[in-house]
């Protein structure tokens, strides 16, 4: 029997939970319970439907402290996060409640004297694969809309996030099989890729491209969420204060462990007087344990990721940080570096930690330029207070999402949400676009 364990980060020696890995027969005989499960839940009529997701949100509310508390001692993250990310929750269930009585098909002209409409339909058994770093809004994102719209889930969560998705699952209260959870590693990920109707991943850019290919080859919906490399610029007429303030959470919150980072910040003429302000904002972080209110910076998920981010600052021109913390626990300083070459990693690829690089340009054109020049497109922020800089600014950041004054972690739930490049692949997730891509659409020419 494989054993898929998680460990609290902040303290390595404790085990959050300790599961049976649900091996490759144990999803396909997953998909099958949920298949009949669905069939079920999609004959059920809307208003049943939207009952079952008000009273699972109801639940996780309910659980509310619990569940943070959960989230904080598995994966890290701290309090005060963990606690709006169970705030979220509950939001997108109540949300996706409500979508259910959204009109599913439209009446068209026929060709004659009869009647033409769609319909939407569900799949059947949608295939959830998550990361570990939101445990329970990326799961419930998904899987809110794919409940909503007919479908039954399955889910693989990542195994350090197993405790969580456990207790989602108990907590949500649905029937039999129609949200069910497969521990597991990738072995469970391939075969859950390999059975289920639409498949819904975020990770990993290298991950989620054999997802998507996998997934494409049988023919089934894909999408996937993957990695960013985000900008920021900062142009001279910005609130440099406020900036500063906004670049320093969302570089370094969470110990940067969020698709939407800030992962490089790109100044414009004010080179000297940007750093000045971000070290300042920086020191003014909460740096420790994560379940201490103040923390806005807590450890990392594991200890390879704490040794990556310290090896990527080796060598680099550090202005704060660049070693890891001498406490239990893998933490590391939040670490701004100053001007790397343009192939170092921090220019180019996604260090998933509290690490930053300042970028300097002469210009607009170069710093959009610089903010583009990555195989990443998740999001993007411009910092100005001139709104003909901030549209122009905008329509040129080739990115799927652009923050301006806003930082580029934070995420409303009911905007699409994706990127370009080889940040994702698919369709939008969260919003509206989510019933696109957890239904088919069904025609019928009805002549009289
Ligand atoms: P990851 O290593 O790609 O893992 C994601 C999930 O895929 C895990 O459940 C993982 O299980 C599973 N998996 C691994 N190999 C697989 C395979 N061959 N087939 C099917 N499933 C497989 O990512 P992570 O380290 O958990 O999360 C960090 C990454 O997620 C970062 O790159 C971050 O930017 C990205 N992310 C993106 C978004 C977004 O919305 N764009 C949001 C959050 C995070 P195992 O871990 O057991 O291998």
């Amino acid at each position: 029997m494989s054993v898929v364990e998680s460990r609290s980060p902040q303290n390595p020696a404790e085990v959050v939970v300790r599961a049976e890995a649900a091996g490759a027969a144990g999803v396909a005989a997953a998909v099958e319970r949920a298949r009949e499960a669905q069939a079920a839940w999609a004959g059920a009529n809307a208003a049943e439907r939207a009952a079952g997701l008000s009273a699972a949100a109801d639940a996780v509310a309910g659980a509310a402290a619990e569940l943070a508390d959960l989230v904080v001692r598995e994966v890290g993250k701290p309090i005060a996060e963990a606690k709006g990310e169970v705030a979220r929750s509950v939001a997108i269930l109540r949300y996706y409640a409500q979508q259910v009585f959204d009109p599913v098909g439209a009446v068209h002209e026929p060709s004659g004297s009869g009647l033409a409409y769609t319909r939407k339909r569900p799949h059947g058994v949608a295939g959830l694969i998550t990361p570990w770093n939101f445990p329970l809004a990326i799961p419930l994102w998904k899987a809110a809309p794919a409940l909503a719209f007919g479908n039954a889930v399955v889910l693989k969560p990542a195994p350090q996030a197993t405790a969580t998705a456990l207790r989602l699952a108990e907590l949500l209260g649905l029937p039999d099989g129609l949200f069910h959870v497969v521990p597991g590693d990738a072995e469970e990920g391939g075969a859950l890729v390999d059975a289920a109707d639409v498949v819904s991943f975020t990770g990993s850019a290298s991950v989620g491209r054999k997802v998507s290919v996998a997934a494409a080859g049988r023919g089934v919906a894909v999408q996937a969420e993957m990695g960013g490399q985000n900008a920021a610029i900062v142009l001279a007429d910005a609130n440099l204060e406020a900036a500063a303030a906004q670049i320093a959470a969302a570089a370094f919150g969470y110990a940067g462990q969020k698709c939407t980072a800030t992962k490089r910040v790109i100044t414009v003429g004010n080179a000297a007087e940007v750093r000045e302000a971000i070290v300042a904002a920086v020191a003014k972080l909460g740096v420790g344990d994560p379940a201490d209110p103040g923390t806005a910076v807590g450890p990392l998920i594991e200890e390879s990721a704490r040794d990556r981010v310290v090896s990527a600052a080796a060598g680099a021109r550090v202005l704060t940080g660049g070693e890891a913390l001498g406490r239990d626990g893998w933490f590391a300083a939040p670490t701004l570096v100053d001007n790397a070459p343009g192939d170092h990693l921090l220019a180019c690829e996604e260090v998933f930690g509290p690490i930053c690089l300042v970028q300097d340009a002469s210009s607009v054109d170069e710093a959009v330029a610089l903010a583009n020049g990555v195989r990443y497109g998740l999001v993007s922020a411009v910092y100005t207070s001139d709104l003909d800089h901030a549209l122009d600014v905008s329509a040129r950041l080739d990115t799927g999402l652009v923050k301006v004054n806003s930082p580029t972690s934070g995420v409303d739930f009911y905007l699409p949400f994706g990127g370009v490049k080889e940040s994702s692949h698919g369709p939008r997730e969260q919003g509206k676009a989510a019933q696109d891509f957890y239904t088919t659409t069904h025609t019928v020419s009805l002549a009289p």
